[in-house]
């Protein structure tokens, strides 16, 4: 067996894809070749296409069969997965892709659908060999720097590490200490970083599997229960971050199912609603963290230095940039997904569009920055620590400095004014989208997306259910998801 790890030069071209992943990559794959060497043979590690790297291997050592990991990845993996299985077809090479969550290929319908990952969840996880037959006359190969991938250069000085024992010590930190105030740390940018899991890179990389965290989480969550306690505020941590496991598959089943949602609204109502080139000076303001709306800045400039964002801040920052500056979801998509650790196209782009509006069957949520900004950084240190500029502007002006009647000493000099009025900009994006919501067609159209994606649980009643109320698609009940966010 030939334990192999292709590196595609042309997938890290692709727009969302970034050095801060490739470093986080490079050094996974660098453990992991240590660790299996220690078994007996390194992991080996090839530059190219995988069709050409398959082929030349084929040719110099004969492969009989190939395992690999099941992806959903971007349009870009999907597409390499289709000429790989069409290489391995000519070939008459057998293919076997092993599952690694809740996802499922092929789904014909997801009623049953949560019952099926705790199935799969709770089977055993597979060991590693105790030891890996060594093979002469391959060469390892060399991993490869982020210049051989024509990266560009990206900073990340607060990245989490890459690799297994990393991903060990994180989960169970998570799990023994650092977890307990999960449910009222995590909406906060100041405790999340400590109180949320930070297993997503991991999880994203495949550092960790899903069935690992799952049954390590059971585990303690038994341990809890067994133990007379007390036991503070450990249940109810455990059973919120047990039930986001679900969430990651819960999403990435909706790029399996409908990988269109890459590129195109899932509801056909917007198209065209927001400009499809968006405002470059807007876009750039919010990319840089200089919008002049100090907590959307501070999450951003935090973002870009330390590659993880809690959900809120993510959602909110999503948020802005869809609705009070109208940006099309796309770019600013693209810049997220880069400055993304933890990228996971499966959760990314389902997100996305759920806080750009455009699903057609989520609540519209439209959050205020500046309330944000009061409600989760009261004392305004987390926006001192990432906006310097406004080291002069009292506590009480922090998240609205325009207000302070000296801001004229720093606004437009060291710090911009702010791009919009945000509550005027709120209110006529609130009236532009739901202008987009009214009408039977719409209600059609929502139907099938809730039919094919939304959750079992809750969300709009799916067809042949009986409804309690005549529909009203602005009180949409909650999914799930959104619940967290509100
Ligand atoms: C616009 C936007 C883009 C996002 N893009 C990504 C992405 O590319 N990769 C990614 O892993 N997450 C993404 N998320 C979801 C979520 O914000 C992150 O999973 C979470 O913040 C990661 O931190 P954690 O591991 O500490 O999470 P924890 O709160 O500790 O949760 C544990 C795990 O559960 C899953 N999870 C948690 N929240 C969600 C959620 N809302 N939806 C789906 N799965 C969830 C993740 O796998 C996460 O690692 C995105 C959210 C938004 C609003």
């Amino acid at each position: 067996m030939l334990p192999l790890f292709i590196v595609e030069p042309e997938l890290w071209r692709q727009p969302d894809m970034s050095g801060r992943q490739w470093a986080f990559v490079s050094e996974c794959i660098t453990e992991l070749r240590d660790s299996l060497a220690a078994l007996g043979q390194p992991l080996v590690v090839r530059s190219g296409s995988a069709v050409e790297v398959l082929q030349s291997l084929h040719v110099e050592h004969g492969v009989t069969a190939l395992w690999s990991h099941q992806e959903t990845g971007n349009a870009w993996t999907y597409a390499r997965d289709l000429a790989v299985g069409e290489w391995c077809r000519a070939k008459g090479i057998p293919w076997q892709e092993e599952r690694q969550g809740g996802t499922i290929r092929r789904l014909g319908s997801r009623n049953g659908w949560a019952k099926r990952w705790d199935t799969f969840m709770a089977e055993p996880e597979t060991p590693p060999p105790p030891a890996l037959p060594s093979l002469s006359g391959i060469e390892p190969g060399a991993v490869p720097s982020p210049s051989d991938l024509s990266l560009r250069p990206d900073a990340c000085p607060e990245r989490q590490p890459g690799g297994m024992r990393a991903a060990s010590t994180c989960l169970q930190s998570f799990i023994t200490e650092r977890g307990e105030s999960y449910r009222t740390a995590m909406s906060s940018p100041l405790t999340g970083f400590e109180a949320c899991s930070r297993l997503s890179p991991h999880l994203a990389w495949g550092t960790l599997s899903m069935r690992q965290v799952a049954q390590t989480t059971w585990q303690r969550q038994r341990e809890i229960k067994a133990s007379p306690g007390p036991h503070g505020a450990w249940r109810g941590a455990l059973s919120s971050f047990s039930g986001r496991l679900h969430w990651r598959c819960h999403f990435t089943q909706k790029l399996e199912d409908e990988a269109r949602l890459e590129f195109e609204n899932l509801h056909p109502a917007y198209d065209g609603l927001r400009p499809a080139e968006p405002d470059a000076v807007r876009l750039e303001a919010w990319a840089k963290g200089e919008t002049g709306l100090s907590f959307v800045d501070a999450c951003m400039r935090s973002l870009t230095a330390t590659g993880w964002m809690n959900f809120r801040m993510r959602a909110m920052l999503m948020a802005v940039a869809s609705y009070h500056l109208w940006l099309d979801w796309r770019k600013p998509g693209e810049h997220l997904a880069r400055l993304f650790t933890d990228y996971e196209p499966g959760i990314h782009w389902p997100q996305v569009q759920m806080q750009s509006g455009t699903t057609g069957i989520n609540t519209v949520r439209i959050y205020n920055p500046v309330k944000q900004g009061h409600d989760q950084d009261p004392d305004g240190h987390f926006v001192r620590r990432w906006l310097p500029e406004l080291a002069e502007v009292p506590d009480r002006f922090l998240q609205e400095p325009w207000k302070w009647d000296e801001a004229g000493r720093i606004l437009g000099k060291t710090y911009p004014h702010p791009i919009v009025d945000h509550l005027a900009a709120a209110k006529e994006a609130r009236q532009k989208v739901w202008a987009a919501r009214r009408g039977s067609a719409f209600r059609e159209e929502a139907q099938r997306i809730q039919d094919k994606h939304g959750s079992r649980k809750s969300g709009m009643p799916l067809t042949g259910r009986k409804r309690k109320a005549k529909t009203d698609n602005r009180q949409l009940p909650l999914l799930p998801e959104e619940e967290a966010a509100s």
